[in-house]
C-alpha cells in the first residue's frame, strides 16, 4: 500500500436548533452544517502492528481513542470479519490544521476522512450509505462528512439531506483558544424552547436560499457565551468591522463572520491581527464548500 493523502475539511453551523432531549440522553437537533476549506491533511501508510497515530498538536489523543484510528479499526473489523485484514498495521499522520474542541468537527473530519479513504483504496466493499452507517457509530457529525457537501441534519445529527440554497460566502474565524467541551455545554443547556420555536425550526428552511438576517442562530451559543464571554466580545467586533452575519459554530469556542467579499475579509482579518488585544486568538479565512 502506498502512502494515501487525504484533505478533512472542517465545518460550520450556519443553523443550529435543539429540539428537545431524548429519553437515551441525547439530543434531537435540527442544524445547517457546511463544509468549510480549511482543511487537516492525513497520510495513511501500512507497515508495521496495529495502529499508530502521529501528530504533533497536543490536543489530539495518540492512542486507540484518537478519532482517526477508531475508524480504521472499525472499518478493518467489520470487512475483513473473521478473515486476515489486508495490512497488519497502519499509521496514520495528521497534520492539524483545525484548531481542536472548537466546533469545527475537526477529530469527525478525520474519521470520515479515513473511512472513505480506505474503502476507495480496497475497491469500495461498502456502498456510500454503507459507510455513513459506520460512521453514525462515530459520532454524529462523521456522516456529514462523508456526504461532504452542505446538508441539513436532524435527528441527533445524523439524518441528513443535501442543501443546495447556500450562496458564496467567505468565513473568518477567529478561535479564541478556548477548549470547549461538547458534554459540558449539552449539560448546560436550558430546554425551556416555546412551542413556536420548536416549530419554527422545523419549518424554517422549505427550499429557500439561506438567508444570514433570518436563519442565522445557534440555541447553544448563549451557554458556551456565559463560561466565556470573550465569544460575545468577538461577534460584536466581526460585526462592527461589517460581517454580514456572526456567530458561534458548533458548542464553541469558535467564532464565524460570513462576508459576500473574500477581501473585506481579509482586510479585517488583519486588523484584528495588528490588535495586540487580540494576541491569544488564532485566525482563519475559508471558503464555504458550496
Ligand atoms: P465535537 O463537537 O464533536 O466535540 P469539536 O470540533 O468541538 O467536535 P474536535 O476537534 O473534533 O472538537 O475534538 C473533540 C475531542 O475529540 C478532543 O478533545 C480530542 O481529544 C478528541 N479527538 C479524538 N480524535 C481526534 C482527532 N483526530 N482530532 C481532534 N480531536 C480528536
Amino acid at each position: 500500500m502506498e502512502a494515501l493523502h487525504v484533505k478533512a475539511p472542517a465545518k460550520i453551523n450556519l443553523f443550529l436548533r435543539i429540539i428537545g432531549k431524548r429519553p437515551d440522553g441525547y439530543h434531537d437537533l435540527h442544524t445547517l452544517m457546511c463544509p468549510l476549506a480549511l482543511y487537516d491533511t492525513l497520510t495513511l501508510s501500512a507497515g508495521g502492528k496495529g495502529m499508530v497515530i502521529d501528530c504533533d498538536h497536543p490536543g489530539v489523543p495518540k492512542d486507540e481513542s484518537n478519532l482517526a484510528a477508531r475508524a480504521a479499526h472499525l472499518f478493518l473489523q467489520t470487512v475483513y470479519a473473521g478473515n486476515t485484514p489486508p495490512v497488519s498495521g497502519l499509521t496514520i499522520h495528521i497534520d492539524k490544521k483545525i484548531p481542536v474542541g472548537a466546533g469545527l468537527g475537526g477529530g469527525s473530519s478525520d474519521a470520515a476522512a479515513v473511512l472513505y479513504t480506505l474503502n476507495d483504496y480496497f475497491g469500495r466493499p461498502l456502498s456510500r450509505p454503507e459507510l455513513m452507517a459506520m460512521g453514525a457509530r462515530l459520532g454524529a457529525d462523521v456522516p456529514f462528512f462523508i456526504l461532504g457537501r452542505p446538508a441539513l441534519a436532524t435527528g441527533i445529527g445524523d439524518r441528513l439531506e443535501p442543501f443546495p440554497y447556500l450562496t458564496p460566502w467567505t468565513a473568518l474565524l477567529v478561535y479564541p483558544n478556548e477548549v470547549v467541551s461538547t458534554a459540558w455545554v449539552y449539560k448546560n443547556l436550558n430546554l425551556r424552547l416555546t412551542k413556536d420555536e420548536k416549530k419554527l425550526s422545523k419549518f424554517h428552511f422549505d427550499g429557500r436560499l439561506f438567508n444570514v438576517d433570518e436563519h442565522l442562530v445557534n440555541d447553544l451559543e448563549p451557554v458556551t457565551k456565559k463560561a466565556f464571554p470573550v465569544i460575545g466580545d468577538i461577534k460584536r467586533l466581526l460585526l462592527a468591522h461589517g460581517a454580514a452575519g456572526a456567530m458561534m459554530s458548533g458548542s464553541g469556542s469558535t467564532v464565524f463572520g460570513l462576508f459576500a467579499d473574500p477581501e473585506r475579509a481579509i482586510s479585517v482579518c488583519t486588523a484584528l491581527c495588528d490588535n495586540q488585544q487580540n494576541k491569544n486568538w488564532t485566525l482563519y479565512i475559508a471558503d464555504l464548500l458550496i
